[in-house]
């Protein structure tokens, strides 16, 4: 199942929503205000997606971060 990362343009928090198929088209609301104001940011996948070569470190978001 697709988890899709959006952003709220109201309170700037960042969050992920799971869909049921990558077809699915709901309205998405901020968890904190409510506000449908949202952006979406990028796709994430569970497990890995097309390879290793390409993630994204968690903490620092630098794909050469060793750690
Ligand atoms: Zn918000």
């Amino acid at each position: 199942m697709p988890i899709y990362e959006f952003r709220c343009r109201q309170c700037k928090k960042v969050f992920e929503v799971l869909f049921f198929s990558i077809s699915e088209k709901r309205e998405v609301l901020c968890p904190d205000c409510s506000s449908d104001q949202v952006e979406k940011l990028m796709s994430v996948f569970g497990g890995t997606f097309g390879g290793a070569s390409s993630s994204e470190c968690s903490s620092c978001s630098s794909t050469s971060c060793s750690t």
